[in-house]
């Protein structure tokens, strides 16, 4: 697979494998989610995981707290289009019945399981079956020894000392297959504890920010703190954990590189104005059906949906395709230039048909076909008779300033 555009920079780190699934070592950076269902159901597990990966997710946990859920893992395993994860909390025995039943990779919480005897039979069972295992140290779980150690605080460095400590159970047996998380529910704590772990180990890192909550302010918090870290080359692979539909998770995991230009575009890239008095559409209502009328759809193009022919053409012009509205029509261009007009309420059909056009046949062939001359006179009519109702500052801004300095030439 193929980058995208970023110049960030990666810290190196060695590679695990998840299933097929390299994480580290150079690797694209995967996505990662998990499944809300009982793992016992597993049928709507699987079904849920279809949806996951779809979405862009590249490796899906769920959890495995029972024995029923164990069971289901050893049925859902081999039906699963991608590789699973089984999420352990409290008791080892469920790591082992998860080995047994196939699972890709087991992440265990130091916090909760705590005998090195557990810990090391763990490790030696993954060593022996070649699966990897996720240290997951959650700052809300920290084992209680370190909490007291720290003055009954969680620090970056009792983190990273929770991850070294379960590394040192895993070198007791030779095992070292290992990925790391240091979750937290603060972002500067995050960002400080990923960045120590960075310094001191040369695993790969699963980022994520602990129970962000629901959209959109849980979307910025792990925004925030993921999209810092990657952005000087710390992490390997990605979760959003959110209050919301899992599917949700993984979209905007895959967004989130694309957008960094760490994965390769798979979906539309809409852009769009943010309105303002010249716009002459809903730009808010029309820029909602472009991105529902395109979906997950394949069609990877930077799409652009523009309030007003005056400026918009302008302004997008490196978008592979666009819209800007005048005067009751579309004016439909393509890397800046004029191909076509459209009625108003055909502007987003007519942007999906060509953006399908163009990723199927290439921006050439679709300017190819049509008359490129009459599109530009039509959008420059539409302009001009904009122009001419509005004049060039919509907003009245002139009119306000010439306001402001008559009251203030006002002797009163
Ligand atoms: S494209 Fe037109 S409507 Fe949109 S922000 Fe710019 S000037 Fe305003």
């Amino acid at each position: 697979m193929e980058l995208g555009e970023s110049s960030l920079p990666r810290r190196v780190t060695r590679q695990v494998m998840v299933g097929s699934v390299p994480v580290g070592g150079g690797a694209p950076i995967t996505v990662q989610s998990m499944t809300i269902t009982k793992t016992a159901d597993v049928e709507g597990t699987l079904q849920q995981i279809y949806a996951l990966a779809a979405a862009g997710a590249d490796i899906v946990r769920c959890t495995c707290n029972e024995i029923e859920a164990a069971e289901g893992l050893a049925r859902i395993v081999p039906r699963s289009p991608v590789p699973i994860v089984a999420d352990i909390h409290h008791q080892y025995r469920m790591a082992l019945a998860a080995l047994e039943a196939g699972v890709h990779c087991l992440r265990l919480n130091p916090g909760n399981i705590r005998k090195p005897d557990h810990i090391k039979a763990v490790a030696q069972e993954c060593k022996d079956r070649g699966i990897p295992i996720r240290i997951g140290v959650n700052g809300g779980s920290l084992d209680p020894a370190l909490y007291a150690k720290y003055g009954g605080k969680v620090t970056p460095e009792a983190m990273v000392e929770s991850a070294e400590m379960e590394l040192a159970h895993f070198h007791e047996v030779d095992f070292d297959d290992v990925k790391i998380s240091v979750k937290a529910s603060s972002v500067p704590l995050m960002i400080e504890a990923y960045r120590l772990l960075a310094d001191t180990v040369d695993h790969p890192l699963h980022l994520g920010v602990t129970e962000a909550g629901p959209p959109p302010a849980g979307l910025l918090k792990a925004t925030a703190g993921m999209a810092t870290l990657l952005a000087e080359g710390i992490g390997d692979t990605i979760r959003y954990s959110l209050t919301a539909d899992p599917v949700e998770e993984a979209r905007a995991g895959r967004q989130l590189l694309e957008i960094l230009g760490l994965r390769e575009r798979k979906n539309i890239d809409l852009i769009a104005c943010p309105s303002c008095g010249r716009a002459e559409i809903d730009v808010i209502g029309v820029a909602k059906q472009a991105m529902e009328a395109f979906g997950d759809r394949e069609i990877p193009l930077q799409v652009a949906v523009m309030g007003c022919v005056v400026n918009g053409p302008g302004e997008a012009r490196d978008a592979d395709i666009g819209i800007a509205a005048g005067n009751k029509r579309g004016h439909l261009f393509v890397k800046g230039r004029n191909v076509a007009v459209v009625p108003e309420d055909a502007m987003v059909s007519t942007l999906v048909e060509w953006a399908e056009f163009i990723h199927e046949h290439g921006v050439d062939a679709a300017i190819a076909r049509v008359d490129t001359a009459k599109a530009a006179r039509e959008a420059e009519k539409d302009r001009a008779l904009l122009l001419a109702e509005k004049g060039d500052d919509v907003n009245h801004s002139e009119q306000r300033v010439e306001l402001i300095h008559k009251r203030g030439d006002d002797p009163r």
